[in-house]
């Protein structure tokens, strides 16, 4: 049971992964608490915020975790992946090299979570679209190659960041129903 004993049927635990400064702990705080901040600092202690909402009158608890300043390559711990049924893997279209980086982190993940992990990749930051350094079309033919769900999203002004957590969740949700 969760807050206000509603009751839970699904705990989905979902993983955020991606160079340092991409926006990871933005979107986590736009999904979890519909905030953003511009300054945020580098991410402090918290391992991983929770919200649930109800897929097809079912209620499901999302338990995201947030690396802890963990962004180096082989840096992230295996317990972190353990028991995550879900991955976010975010660069950052403003950052050219943010993107060249995730396969790494997509190697990374394959060789540390479950092979039914559902992924999605995560081009964050439209709000600059001025300054864009990643073509969609460059992101989009990766994720097809890889088997990847695939949406570009902005913290700052929320687009897209509920449907990015919504097709992962809803994914996991029809795989485990
Ligand atoms: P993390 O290291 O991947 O967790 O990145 P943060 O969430 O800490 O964000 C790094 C910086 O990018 C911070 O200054 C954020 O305010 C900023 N940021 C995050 N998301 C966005 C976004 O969608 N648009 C813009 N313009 N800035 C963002
Ligand atoms: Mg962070």
């Amino acid at each position: 049971y969760g807050d206000g004993n509603q009751k839970i049927d699904y705990v989905f635990k979902v993983v955020l992964i991606g160079d340092s400064a991409v926006g990871k702990s933005q979107i986590l705080s736009r999904f979890a608490r519909n905030e953003f901040s511009l300054d945020s600092k580098a991410t402090i202690g918290v391992e991983f915020q929770t919200r649930t909402l109800v897929i097809q009158h079912k209620s499901v608890k999302a338990q995201i975790w947030d690396t802890a300043g963990q962004e180096r390559y082989r840096a992230v711990t295996s317990a972190y992946y353990r028991g995550a049924v879900g991955a976010m893997l975010v660069y950052d279209i403003t950052r050219r090299q943010s993107f060249d980086h995730i396969p790494r982190w997509l190697e990374e993940l394959r060789s540390h979570a479950d092979k039914n992990i559902v992924i999605i990749l995560v081009g964050n930051k439209t709000d600059l679209e001025n300054q864009r350094a990643v073509p969609t079309d460059d992101a989009k033919e990766f994720a097809q190659k890889e088997g990847l769900f695939f949406l570009e999203t902005s913290a700052l002004d929320a687009t897209n960041v509920e449907s990015a957590f919504l097709t992962v969740l809803t994914e996991i949700f029809n795989i485990v129903n």
